[in-house]
């Protein structure tokens, strides 16, 4: 049997006076992928959304990975002070991709911004800023105290009979932690399967998909040290 294809979107830059603008992604996350099995291919962020079909109809999987906030405009929320970057080209191709992927019951893992998005896309909406609009006594954005990528900051609770506890082995887990955003009111549909110990969502699924798996963390750049990481992947590219 082949090697399954997992689509991975990407990030933008804007570009500045001195840099022009780019499509990229982290390193991290192509590895993760690699190690764990899959073929990795990396999605642009397109003008023309109606593009997603035929990238759909060559992947196995699609993968949703990290970066700026989403528009809160999805959520038909004005602007908070604290909304960070915006990538409105990006924010349009992932809604598209992840609409037909769902649609097509392709399965689909989300980290952090996907995982944010998934939930926006189904109906849910976010905290604009948690230090503005749910003020915990845990960093959620790690590199606020210096923590690299890789390095652990807070943990998680995964609740028991969950695919993710059945996925990592465990109803608890270390997890790295960059999100300034967190999830308020949960899509229709989606079952919330882990928090961190202020309260905050750190991951949910769905029984309605045959592969439905998003977490706020970012187990890519953990995997390589942490096994409970390096399955998440795993998981995902078995699923395909
Ligand atoms: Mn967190």
């Amino acid at each position: 049997m082949p090697q399954k294809l997992v689509g991975i979107t990407c990030s933008t830059t804007a570009g500045t006076a001195t840099e022009v603008p780019r499509q990229f992604i982290n390193r991290a996350y192509v590895r993760a992928i690699e190690q764990a099995g899959g073929v990795p291919i990396l999605i642009p962020n397109l003008a023309d959304n109606s593009m997603v079909e035929r990238y759909l109809s060559v992947l196995d999987g699609l993968m949703l990975s990290g970066g700026v906030d989403v528009a809160p405009d999805y959520y038909d929320e004005a602007p908070h002070p604290a909304l960070g970057e915006i990538d409105s080209l990006r924010d349009g191709t992932e809604m598209a991709l992840a609409k037909r992927a769902l649609e097509s019951d392709m399965p689909v893992f989300a980290i952090c911004r996907g995982f944010q998005l998934l939930n926006v896309l189904l109906g849910g909406t976010l905290y604009q800023d948690i230090p503005a609009q749910k003020p915990s006594d845990i960093y959620h954005r790690q590199s606020d105290i210096n923590l690299a990528r890789p390095e652990f900051c807070h943990s998680v609770s995964i609740h028991k009979g969950s695919r993710l506890a059945e996925i990592v082995g465990s109803c608890e887990m270390m997890t790295n932690s960059f999100h300034h955003q967190a999830l308020k009111d949960v899509a229709p549909g989606l079952t919330v399967t882990a928090h961190a110990p202020d309260g905050v969502i750190e991951a949910f699924e769905s029984p309605d998909y045959r592969y439905l798996v998003a977490v706020q963390f970012h187990p890519e750049e953990t995997a390589v040290h942490d096994d409970k990481s390096h399955r998440l992947f795993t998981a995902f590219v078995n699923a395909l």
